[in-house]
């Protein structure tokens, strides 16, 4: 009888990269292939899903440019706006005939690309690319790796690094810097500071893009980080905190959700706490939460319980109703997670 060797781990590896690179290859051939491309983000679209979108974008256009390629995008801060063709961003839903194909970036499932997710179901072929644990995969092909510290450095792994100019790389390093929180964050690995390397070879701009689109605020939105912060409140013995910004505040300041930045990570980090939410109101009884936790709480397994998702320490969903039943039901989560860990040895 025949019986198979079980393959050594040397094996298991070389098989794994060989399937990995046919995936590759399969990922460059689809472009190639393809005359009219779309792509696509999340809603409200932070800085890796505008990186990742500029960065594929300006890569198709250097390398191939007799081909069609659109990005559909919600609008993007101002701030990203020195991206090279961030000015070519469609953010208006149109009729138009499908796509040969359209690539999903940064979204752990379909429908977080909104009103354009009828053009990817529509598209000839169909390729997902993200990073988020919770992404199940999705379309013809699909890249997820939850161990990314973000889609950029997914792409950058994808390209060839021959064909990488300086504006895509500037997009893709945009990105990662946004999604580690300038390197800081547990999900930056070796590969993530050696994808970074090769990015800034390519001469980027490394101290302008951390310092204009992650740290600088308008005097606006420093005083609604302010505000946040002195209006926040402690529970569960200080280890969770949570701020609510209103609508009628956010219209006061006159700012929207792309000023919001930042202001979870500051909650964050005050002592003790463990989970910090922060909840502002899109509109009337319809609240964006944003969570982030430290070490004990896995806030994406509370957002998914919420229809939501993201990451064990960031993630988010849209909750209805009052703000009070809100918290309280998230609270009830966070506080059923802390005890659980503080029985653990
Ligand atoms: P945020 O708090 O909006 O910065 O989001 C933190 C993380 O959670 C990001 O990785 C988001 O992609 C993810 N996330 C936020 N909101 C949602 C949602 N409604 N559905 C799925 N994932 C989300
Ligand atoms: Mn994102
Ligand atoms: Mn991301």
């Amino acid at each position: 009888m025949f019986v198979k060797r079980a393959l050594s781990a040397a094996e298991e590896k070389k098989a794994a990269d060989t399937l990995n690179q046919d995936r590759v290859h399969t990922f460059r051939r689809m472009i190639v292939r393809a005359g009219r491309i779309g792509i696509s983000g999340h809603e409200r679209p932070d800085g890796d899903c505008i990186g990742s979108c500029l960065g594929l974008f300006n890569y198709i256009k250097d390398n191939y440019p007799d081909k069609q390629v659109e990005v559909n995008l919600q609008p993007i801060p101002d701030k990203f706006l020195f991206l090279k063709n961030s000015d070519r961003i469609c953010s208006e839903p149109r009729e138009i005939p499908p796509y040969d194909l359209y690539i999903a970036l940064d979204c752990s499932e379909p429908e977080r690309m909104g009103e354009f997710y009828g053009y990817f179901e529509q598209a000839g072929e169909t390729i997902c690319i993200d990073h988020h644990f919770t992404n199940e995969g999705f379309g013809d092909l699909a890249f997820i790796e939850p161990e990314a510290s973000s889609t950029c450095e997914i792409l950058v792994g994808l390209m060839e690094e021959s064909r990488i100019s300086q504006a895509c790389a500037e997009a893709l390093y945009t990105g990662i810097v946004h999604d580690t929180g300038v390197f800081k964050h547990t999900n930056t690995s070796r590969r993530t500071l050696e994808m970074a390397g090769l990015l800034l070879d390519k001469g980027v701009n490394t101290e302008m893009i951390i310092d204009e689109t992650f740290f600088k605020k308008t005097y606006l939105q420093n005083q609604i980080l302010g505000r946040a912060l002195i209006e926040s409140i402690l529970l569960l013995d200080g280890r969770m905190i949570f701020s609510v910004i209103s609508r009628k505040d956010m219209d006061f300041y006159g700012i929207d959700s792309a000023d919001l930045d930042g202001i979870i990570d500051q909650l964050r980090v005050t002592e003790k706490v463990e989970c910090a939410l922060l909840m502002h109101e899109i509109e009337r009884g319809t609240y964006k939460v944003s969570m982030r936790s430290k070490d004990k709480v896995d806030v994406s397994e509370i957002a998914l319980s919420f229809g939501g998702g993201g990451h064990k320490k960031a993630a988010g969903c849209t909750m209805y109703g009052a703000k009070r039943d809100i918290i309280m039901n998230i609270a009830e989560q966070v506080e059923l997670q802390l005890s659980g860990k503080d029985e653990e040895p």
